[in-house]
Formats: structure tokens, sequence, C-alpha cells
């Protein structure tokens, strides 16, 4: 099993890890970013990104791979596909191994493994999932060309990726589970314009299908009446969660929702630990915050490795 010593342990590639490495790194410190999965975290599903400062509308992973390669440019390299299964606190830091069981030490760990998709949670969801229900529109859009797609869920990143479906499925619907949608005002024009039917005050009951989905069972919650939907995808976007497994083994103070509770410099409750972006309690969910909180983050930690603050 190979190993390594370095200052600062970034896990998560998402805009507050690849901004933390791109500090850390301008600082000199030893810094390695761990992904589990494809860099770029959340805003690399991202349809169009309409605002970041200074780029108007980009692709979310073309904003990232820009990013990625930033942080290249200072020597550090997004590990893809090489996560922290494990960390816990030893004597003069902490100790990580990944998922391709190496084990590395670091003076300080900066925990930014953002959310995931919260799930519906109604049966026929697990069981279905990769056979028409889906996470992501982004990755998964094109398959649905010419079919009739529901996505649920009103808040912004439903109806967008409504929008971003509508373009490619023949029918389109957007259920949403409250009165009123709950997305930014700026999508409303775009949503009349378009051919998307809504159904509002609409709980989903029921996935249904075989092999692959066939029906959305749902209810009209003014007036209790069930129907099926016939359908061939399902996207869901009914929130986030935070992936909170690694804070949780550091034992960091976590809040009710299981976000972890930082101070202003993002330190978290164990010393040595740092957190950043979705991943911090009461943040806000964007990559401009993303990013802003990953420096902050990066640099406390520089403060922490060098100086012990
Ligand atoms: C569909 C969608 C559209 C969005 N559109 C916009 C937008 O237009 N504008 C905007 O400002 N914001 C947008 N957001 C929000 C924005 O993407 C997030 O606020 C931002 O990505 C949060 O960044 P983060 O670095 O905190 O976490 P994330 O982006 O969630 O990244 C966390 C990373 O950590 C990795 N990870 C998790 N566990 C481990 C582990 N054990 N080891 C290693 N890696 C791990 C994950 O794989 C992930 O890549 C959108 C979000 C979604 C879902």
């Amino acid at each position: 099993m190979a190993e390594s010593s370095i200052n600062l342990a970034i896990i998560g590639s998402g805009p507050a890890g690849i901004t933390a490495g791109i500090y850390a790194a301008r600082k000199n410190l030893s810094v390695r970013v761990f992904e589990s999965a494809a860099l770029g975290g959340q805003t690399s599903l991202a349809i169009f990104v309409e605002n970041y400062p200074g780029t108007k509308r980009i692709r979310g992973s073309e904003l990232m791979d820009q990013w990625a390669e930033h942080l290249k440019e200072f020597g550090v390299e997004v590990e893809e596909a090489n996560g922290i299964k494990s960390v816990k606190k030893i004597n003069g830091g902490f100790e990580l191994v990944t998922d391709e069981k190496e084990t590395v030490n670091a003076k300080a760990v900066l925990v930014v493994t953002g959310t995931e998709n919260k799930k519906l949670g109604i049966p026929g969801e697990k069981e279905l999932y990769g056979k028409g229900i889906s996470y992501c529109a982004n990755c998964d859009g094109p398959v649905y060309k010419g079919k009739k797609v529901a996505v649920i869920g009103g808040g912004n990143s439903g109806v967008t990726n409504g929008l971003f479906i509508e373009e490619i499925a023949a029918e389109t619907m957007l259920i949403e589970f409250m009165p009123e949608l709950n997305c930014d005002e700026v999508y409303l024009p775009k949503l009349e314009k378009s051919k998307i039917r809504v159904l509002k005050n609409t709980q989903a009951l029921e996935v249904k299908g075989e092999e692959r989905v066939q029906a959305l069972k749902v209810k009209d919650r003014a007036t209790g009446k069930e129907s099926e939907i016939a359908v061939d995808g399902i996207f869901i976007y009914v929130g986030l969660e935070p992936r909170n497994r690694l804070a949780k083994e550091l034992g960091c103070k976590l809040d009710k929702w299981g976000f972890i509770e930082t101070s202003v410099e993002q330190a978290s409750s164990v010393k040595g630990v740092f957190a950043a972006g979705d991943i911090v309690s009461g943040t806000l969910a964007q990559t401009v915050w993303a990013a802003a909180s990953g420096a902050r983050a990066a640099l406390a930690a520089y403060d922490f490795i060098k100086q012990g603050k």
C-alpha cells in the first residue's frame, strides 16, 4: 500500500474544492484534491450557469473544466475516481485512506463533499433507478428524444432541467407538491412560453413499470383524486442532502439537518478540519459562494499549518 505525507487533503472537487486547491497551491502548501466521481461537483451538472460573474452563460461542465485547468497551472490535478474512504485523527494530523487504498497523512483536512439529490422515497423509485428514473437531466436527458417525461420538483433545479428536457422530449410535465412553484422569478416567463404542462399541488405517489418506467401515479392534493400518467422517464429534483459521512467520522459538529457548523474562517469544531461550500450549515448553495468559502478555508488551513492558529 503506497503512502504519502502532505500539508492539506482536500476531499471533493466541486467549486469549493478546486478554488481551495488554487489558493493552497499558491501558498506553496503541498496539497492533493481527491474526488470520488468526476471533477466539478454539482456545478458540472448544471446545464447552463448564468450567474457566475465574468461568464454570461456557460455549460456547467465547461466552467468546471476551466477551473480544473487553472488548478493544474499550479501543479495540482484533481484525482478523479479516487475518493476518500475513511479519515481519522492521528498524532500530528490526519490519516486518510483513498479508494485506491493509498494511506495519506495530512496536517489539515478540508471537507468539501457537497450534497447529493434527495430521494422521494416512493415505491418504484429505487427499483427503476437507471431504468427511466434519473437525477441528472444533463447526463440522461438526450435518451428521451421524442418521448414523454415528467420532472418532479418546481424549484430552480426542477424548472431549469424541465426547460432543458422540453427541447428534447415530445412531452414534458413539471410536477410540484406545493400550490406554487418555488423557482426564481426569472424562469417564470420562460416556463410560460414553453409547452411544459405544470401540475401544481400534486404529490407523486408511485413509479410504475416492470423493466422500465411506464407511468407515474400522482394525487391531486386539492381533490384527493389519484391518477396515472404514462411517462417514459422521470427526473427528480426535490432538494439536496449533505454528504456528511466523513464529517461524522471526524466528529465535526453538525446542525440539525446534518450540515457542518463552521466559524467565519470555515474552521469546523475539530482542530485542523475545515469545511466549505454546500456541506456547510447556513450556506448559500451557489457556485460563487462555494468558491469564496473554499478560498477562505484554504487560507485558514494555511494559517493553521504554518502558524498553528
Ligand atoms: C442541477 C444543478 C444546477 C445548478 N446550477 C447552478 C447555477 O446555475 N449557478 C450556481 O451558482 N449554482 C448552481 N448550482 C449549485 C452549485 O452547483 C453548488 O452550490 C456547488 O456545486 C457546490 O459546490 P461544492 O464544492 O460545495 O460541492 P459539490 O459541487 O457538491 O462538490 C462536492 C464534490 O465532492 C465529491 N465527494 C463527495 N464525497 C467524496 C469523498 N468521500 N471523497 C472524494 N470526493 C467526494 C463529490 O463527488 C463532488 O464532486 C446548481 C446545482 C445543481 C445540482
